[in-house]
């Protein structure tokens, strides 16, 4: 199979769509990405690399970062870390207040932000926000292979100055018990952790781990790999989830920065990054291009 040729035929399909999506706005310092930006990379278990396009420009891999932390989380609480977040589909946006009066505080999954900030308030529980980000920063670099990634402190600054709406949710959460260090302190960690900037590059390679790549078994077990996969199958794209699950058939995980790690057990990790998104604040074109790559290639994780 010719991947390398397979990637430069996505990457004209995407540079002919007219449609490339809608760049986010609501956080100010993403606003200004320029929207014509598309690159992807893919690391092959054989260890080869191939990309294209803008695979070596940093981005703000925002969301995606919520499968680090969940890593990190389930190495630190496992299965304990479930009695404060659950593992259903939302059906509902990825900042949507209205579960969490319903579920009385529990976010229904790790991804979407709720569960998120209740995931990085678990990894935090009496350590400083820096040494969770420096944990953190330490288990990307490795996953990675590369030293060279960095958090984006404008992001960072720019996402407290008007993440109302993530303040809401953690305040809230907090209301119900469901937060157990000051809100404020958990979301400075947590608009931290989604400023991290990657290069394609970067973030197919720390996808290693997940697609159960040679050497990368010693940072997180077998089994927890299958479950964090399942997590991405089922809510990574939000409400949008099922609708990439069948399109794609691969786990994934995207970001509104425009990034999205895919996997392909057993054979490949895959980053994309297009700015645009779709109505569901999911890359737009980076979705379309891992469904041709998904079809040209037959790689699925259902056969
Ligand atoms: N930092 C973003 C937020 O909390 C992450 C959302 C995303 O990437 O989907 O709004």
């Amino acid at each position: 199979m010719d991947v390398a040729a397979i990637l430069q035929a996505i990457e004209v399909a995407a540079k002919n769509s007219p449609d490339r999506g809608r760049v986010a706005d609501y956080i100010p310092e993403l606003a200004s990405i320029d929207p014509d930006r598309f690159g992807m990379s893919i690391v092959m278990a054989d260890g080869r690399q191939h990309s294209v396009g803008d695979a070596r420009l940093p981005f703000s891999i925002q969301s995606v970062s919520k499968v680090f932390a969940l890593a990190l989380a389930l190495g630190r609480l496992g299965d304990r870390l479930w009695q404060r977040v659950g593992r259903e589909p939302s059906g509902l946006a990825f900042n949507s207040i209205l579960q969490l009066e319903h579920d009385r505080g529990i976010p229904r999954n790790p991804f979407i932000n709720a569960g998120a900030i209740v995931v990085t308030d678990a990894v935090l529980a009496g350590y400083a926000p820096r040494e969770y980000l420096g944990e953190l920063l330490r288990f990307v670099r490795t996953a990675a292979g590369d030293d060279d990634i960095h958090i984006n402190q404008d992001v960072a600054r720019s996402e407290t100055e008007t993440g109302h709406r993530n303040f809401a949710l953690a305040h809230y959460m907090r209301a119900f018990g469901n937060l157990t260090n000051p809100p404020e302190m958990t979301l400075g960690a947590y608009f931290h952790q989604c400023a991290i900037e990657m290069t394609c590059e970067q973030l197919a390679r720390s996808g290693r781990f997940l697609a159960g790549m040679p050497g990368m078994a010693g940072l997180v077990s077998p089994s927890r790999v299958r479950r964090i996969n399942a997590l991405m199958l089922t809510c990574g794209h939000y409400d949008g989830s099922g609708d990439f699950a069948y399109r794609v058939g691969l786990p994934g995980k995207s970001g509104v920065g425009g990034g999205i790690l895919v996997i392909a057990p057993g054979r490949a990790s895959i980053a994309v990054w297009s700015p645009g998104l779709n109505s569901q604040g999911n890359s737009k074109l980076g979705t379309e291009a891992v469904e041709r790559l998904a079809k040209s290639t037959g790689w699925s994780v259902f056969g």
